[in-house]
């Protein structure tokens, strides 16, 4: 059992000035609130708190964190209330002591809706105070080392909570020696016999490379002293069972393929000290290519910081160096704890403001999402951030988790750059938005002011504020659409049964309105928008059935409109409305001439489909959401879009001469896009804005007339 009067020492080690007196009165009280009462263990429960202070006081926290160590369990395991608290050892301490008694009664193993409610909670503590976070991982860790005294059942439930949340936590703040302790633990009760298994293994794999960390070390010591590199430390470890574990899951291989079995660590006195010790060692072993990683110049986004690489021992064994600095290490071991202590004084309020940016924006984003699966789903990639590091034209570093597209590195500069993306350079060539990125990329977004977001966005960006701006976005725009279109439909009824307008007021709407669970007359106006509502339904409740039996007349009334999505001007008639929102459909994209069929979205106006599209079949299960539409005769100009999807040989300036040849022509191309595939041939597919057949005949054909081109064809997306 650890003695109190040790902790002080360490809390006095750690600061000298810290006022032990808290700690003192903090311990009498915990000691004799929780006396008499025992552990599974049989241990006297003093233990615990006393366990959990010591961990604090090892992390270096200030005496109000350790202090709330000794009194975390008091509220919720002795009669004594928060403001008791509060009146013994002051605000800061009951703050703290309060925040870790609530994440307690968190339930995280639970339904999503559940889940997400904690999770929200916790982070909001977080933000709050991170000790609370800090008091509740010490808690943890040192229920996790007595767990084998509980029943199974809670057992279980702990470790796995232990894995999915505490762990990862831990880890995003970048304290990787509890987490690894965390993970350890976890693993050993939710798969014992894997666990017992690897362990063997492991065991007489080391027995057989016997000395070889002795080996390494006192030749690394030698070489770096030669070379007259001041060193801290060097030590050398194998690796930890649950991180050798995943690696023989995720490349289902075997133990003796395992490359980095055996890690080494330099701790230099200087940063430069950290290159030049690079520098030898590569001199003195051969370095597995693609190992390297700078991480000093390019910190993971919890904070770490070092360099790592792989080489070849004598013996043929490969194993992993890690060389930084003292600071450095403190920091990769202890993350955001390590910040803290410095805060008061000098170093790391900088990056430890950065922890804190991590967690506002992930509550900002968070609250914008009302959809448990989808919280839970961005926060897991949060926690789980696995990076790759790219870099903006003028050299600036930005790291996103793996996967991220062009389109993730676009919003995470900045919401409008998102939304405005047109294309993308990557390395100086065009790829398509949703290509995914690579380390050490370089990107450049191209921009157009007045473009927006498209649905097929969400198919593939991988960031949760990406993912987010996009679908507010679409939701904003679709509900005002949906607002608009569905009083279009509803008007045109109105004059169709030849209804008194004056009987159609504000206050007859909201009162049918909240029939229909609309408080708002745009509310109901939606609704019809979005074709979960006939506009005849609400007439009948405004006039009688009666009076609608006798249409007053055909509705016949055509009129040119423009279009709204987009720029270009659409001619397409809908029967009995002014002005609604069509667009062409991009499944068959139809040209003036043919046959067409215009159908309700959800949300999106009026999509018009080629009579011939294999999608209008499907559509019309729903035949009260099809709408009479016709090309307009009158008028011949305007433009819309047709996309072209062009084959050509991969050569160079052939994307520039594409573009002036329909200049040329008088022709618009609202976008462009050129990909290669790995045979040298080159794909352009461009929208290019056309009038009529006769037009894009044109287009086609001196398109074809250019050298390299092989194939045109009319695209669908
Ligand atoms: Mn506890």
């Amino acid at each position: 059992m650890i003695r109190f009067e040790d902790l002080i020492e360490k809390v006095k080690a750690a600061n000298p000035e810290a006022d032990t007196e808290l700690l003192r009165r903090a311990y009498v009280f915990s000691a004799y609130e929780h006396k008499g009462q025992v552990r599974r263990s049989g241990e006297p429960y003093l233990v615990h708190p006393l366990g959990v202070a010591d961990l604090l006081a090892d992390m270096r926290l200030d005496p109000v964190a350790v202090a709330a160590g000794l009194l975390h369990d008091i509220v919720e395991d002795t009669p004594n209330t928060i403001e008791k608290v509060r009146e013994l050892f002051g605000e800061q301490v009951a703050h703290v002591v309060e925040g870790v008694t609530k994440l307690s009664t968190l339930q995280f193993s639970s339904s999503e809706e559940r889940q997400a409610e904690s999770f929200r909670k916790m982070l909001l503590a977080m933000v709050d105070d991170i000790r609370v976070i800090l008091v509740k991982l010490a808690d943890r860790l040192h229920n996790m080392r007595t767990l084998q005294h509980l029943p199974e059942d809670r057992r279980l439930r702990i470790a796995q909570e232990t894995r999915e949340i505490y762990a990862p936590i831990a880890h995003r703040l970048g304290m990787s020696k509890l987490k690894n302790e965390l993970e350890e633990l976890a693993f050993r009760h939710l798969e014992p016999q894997a666990y017992q298994a690897l362990r063997q293994q492991v065991e007489e794999k080391r027995a057989a490379t016997e000395g070889l960390i002795e080996e390494l070390r006192s030749r690394i010591a030698a070489t770096l002293a030669d070379a007259q590199i001041p060193v801290v430390s060097i030590d050398g470890r194998t690796k930890r069972l649950f991180s050798i574990y995943q690696k023989l899951k995720r490349q289902r291989i075997g133990l003796d393929q395992v490359y980095d079995f055996v890690a080494m660590r330099i701790v230099t006195e200087t940063v430069s000290g950290c290159y030049a010790a690079l520098g030898i060692i590569h001199q003195t072993w051969s370095p597995v290519p693609g190992r390297f990683k700078d991480f000093i110049a390019m910190p993971r986004p919890n904070g770490y910081q070092s360099l790592h690489t792989s080489v070849v021992s004598e013996r043929g064994v490969p194993f992993e160096v890690q060389i930084r600095t003292e600071e450095m290490h403190h920091i990769a071991e202890e993350g955001i704890a390590a910040h803290w202590k410095y805060k008061e004084g000098r170093v790391g309020a900088e990056r430890d403001e950065q922890y804190f940016q991590w967690l506002r924006q992930l509550l900002e984003i968070q609250q914008e999402v009302r959809d448990p699966h989808e919280f839970l789903q961005n926060l897991r990639i949060e926690l789980y951030p696995e990076d790759v590091y790219i870099f903006t034209p003028k050299g600036e570093v930005k790291s996103l988790p793996a996967g991220a597209t062009p389109l993730d590195f676009a919003y995470s500069v900045h919401t409008d750059i998102g939304h405005q993306c047109v294309g993308v350079r990557v390395n100086g060539r065009m790829v398509p938005l949703r290509s995914r990125l690579s380390n050490g990329d370089i990107v450049e977004i191209i921009t157009q002011s007045g473009h927006t977001p498209s649905r097929d966005w969400l198919t593939f960006v991988t960031t949760s504020r990406a993912r987010n701006k996009i679908k507010h976005f679409i939701h904003t725009q679709e509900k005002v659409r949906s607002v608009d279109l569905g009083r279009k439909l509803f008007e045109k009824d109105v004059r169709r049964f030849g209804i008194d307008k004056a009987l159609v007021t504000p206050e007859e709407l909201t009162r049918i309105g909240a029939e229909y669970g609309a408080p708002k007359p745009d509310d109901l106006y939606a609704a019809i928008g979005y074709g979960k509502l006939a506009p005849r339904a609400i007439l009948s409740r405004l006039v009688g059935q009666d009076a609608l039996r006798e249409p007053a007349k055909d509705g016949a009334i055509a009129t040119v409109f423009k279009k709204v999505m987009g720029t270009g001007e659409q001619k397409i008639k809908v029967r009995g409305i002014d002005d609604v929102m069509v667009f062409l459909a991009r499944c068959c994209n139809p040209i003036r001439g043919e046959k067409i069929v215009g159908y309700i979205t959800r949300g999106k106006g009026v999509s018009v489909h080629a009579a011939t599209c294999p999608n209008v079949v499907n559509l019309l299960y729903a035949p009260e959401r099809k709408i009479d539409v016709e090309w307009d005769s009158g008028v011949e100009t305007g433009a819309y879009s047709v996309r072209l999807k062009i084959r050509v040989e991969d050569r160079k300036g052939i994307l520039a001469d594409l573009s002036s040849r329909i200049a040329e022509i008088n022709t618009n191309i609202r976008d462009i896009e050129a990909t290669t595939d790995s045979e040298h041939h080159g794909f352009i597919r461009m929208t290019v804005e056309i009038s009529d057949l006769k037009h894009l005949q044109q287009v086609v054909k001196s398109i074809k007339k250019i050298d390299g081109v092989l194939d045109v064809e009319r695209a669908a997306r």
